[in-house]
């Protein structure tokens, strides 16, 4: 074995190993969909990958609450102040311009308009019973920032048991009994960041909880230095369960085609072009080092789209690749996986403005301002979990009097373009916090010595 093989793997083979994962996933995928394999075996097939989902999910609640309670306690509230309104700003500035991409892609491409017929009234499949059918879940429903999908209850199997040791933790379950429900992160976050400042002020009495907090911290980076290495495994099934799974391309018309050329572009243009851009002026360091040691992270974007299931390898990279402040990283991240979703924002526009386009719907000025500021709002309300800017883009098109039932008509493609925005979320993440890392530096100088030095670094 050459040296210089030796020397790659070391430094790249598990990210390697994630990409042809998810080629060998793809690949698998399209291999047994003519083999018309039994529900039952489905879901026996779907196995590894569930587990990889719910190895992260269960490390989403102890890395956000220590994280934050952590982080924020070590701050001075001055430097708490000024981290906190830049990282707001920077999010809600980047949303905006994400947002404005869209709209002006998808004037200029103009993907729904035109004569062809593929989306008459009669073939739209009617709402909420085929909404609900095709996203595969008996019943969703939606406040900002929760979605509730109450999957069927199905008595436990020795596959169930299985999954129960890997628990995603109970936050807010609107529960039926054992039905397996999303967290409502947002309030994590928020209860997680006002205990963080509270332990700061009352001083050395809190110091026990955010030395327990700094353990746990660690602890949960201990577990996923550990799990990555399964990871490859687990994105295989996960990726060849969705191919399995999905409606047959060749459905899909001119008009979807072209809709979905316009969300990949505008998710380029944003992620590779204009937030690079943004990380380059504001740091004058080389965005594409920075992109490349957080690889990782974006291949776990794409196999799960889910961007709170992908706050543990995110953070794992900022720190061990990318250099970033922990204390930077530890406030930035966990806030940007609930709120900022800038790939989320752009879908939501041009999503809007093409069913607008298929319906010969014609938008004025003000109603393109209303769809920019309640795309951004249902990105915000949007949790970090599959597809759920799908569900909250009722609000964007119900500001402009357009059907809410006419998400069915994008909703065939939405679990592609959903991995793609869930990368390019992750992606601004990432780069908030480098850039935040970056401004603020002089509020946080690096401590080698000191009290809580040992676990500044390593917690
Ligand atoms: N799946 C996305 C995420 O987790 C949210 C969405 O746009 O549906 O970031």
């Amino acid at each position: 074995e050459p040296s210089w093989l030796r020397g790659y793997l070391k430094l790249n083979g598990l990210l390697t190993l994630s990409v042809f994962a998810v080629l060998a996933g793809c690949l698998l995928g399209f291999m047994l969909r003519g083999s018309h394999l039994s529900t039952q075996a489905k879901i026996y097939f779907s196995f590894p990958g569930e587990l990889l989902m719910r190895v992260l999910k269960m490390l989403i609640l102890p890395l956000i609450t220590s994280s934050l309670m952590s982080g924020l306690s070590s701050m001075e509230s001055k430097a708490c102040c000024r981290v906190g309104v830049l990282t707001v700003t920077y999010y809600l500035w980047t949303t905006f311009i994400a947002v404005v991409v869209g709209i002006l892609l998808v004037i200029i491409i103009k993907p729904g308009v035109g004569t062809e017929m593929d989306m008459t009234n009669k073939d739209k499949p009617e709402y909420k019973t085929d909404l609900v059918r095709i996203l595969k879940v008996p019943r969703v429903t939606v406040q900002p920032n929760f979605v509730y999908i109450m999957p069927d209850d199905s008595g436990p199997t020795g596959r169930t048991v299985f999954l129960e040791l890997t628990p995603p933790p109970d936050i807010h379950y609107k529960t039926r009994a054992g039905s397996n429900q999303q967290m409502n992160v947002l309030g994590i976050v928020i209860f997680s960041a006002t205990m963080g400042l509270l332990l700061g002020k009352i001083g050395e009495r809190g110091a026990p909880l955010v030395n327990l907090c700094q353990c746990i911290n660690e602890c949960v980076m201990k577990i996923i230095n550990t799990a990555v290495w399964y990871f490859p495994f687990g994105i295989i099934f996960l990726v060849a369960g969705k191919i399995l799974d999905m409606q047959d391309p060749s459905t899909l018309g001119k008009k979807l085609g072209w809709y979905t050329v316009t969300v990949l572009a505008g998710l380029f243009v944003h992620g590779l072009i204009l937030l690079p851009f943004f990380y380059l002026i504001l740091t004058r360091k080389n965005p594409f080092t920075f992109i490349r040691g957080l690889l990782q992270a974006l291949v776990i974007a794409l196999a799960t789209s889910s961007s709170s299931a992908t706050l543990p390898i995110t953070m794992k990279c900022l720190l061990e690749n990318c250099n970033v402040d922990r204390q930077i990283a530890r406030f930035v991240l966990p806030v940007g996986a609930t709120i900022n979703m800038d790939g989320t924002a752009l879908y939501e526009a041009v999503a809007a403005i093409f069913i607008a386009q298929v319906n010969d719907y014609e938008l004025d000025f003000s109603q393109l301002v209303t769809i920019s500021i309640t795309a951004t709002a249902a990105s915000i309300g949007a949790a970090g979990i599959p597809q759920a800017g799908l569900v909250t883009m009722v609000i964007v098109l119900t500001s402009v009097g357009l059907p809410p039932d006419d998400i069915t008509l994008i909703v065939t493609i939405d679990w592609v373009l959903d991995r793609f925005r869930t990368m390019i979320n992750v992606l601004g993440d990432a780069l908030a916090a480098g850039i935040i890392g970056h401004l603020c530096q002089k509020d946080f100088p690096r401590r080698p010595t000191g009290k809580n030095s040992h676990n500044m670094q390593n917690g």
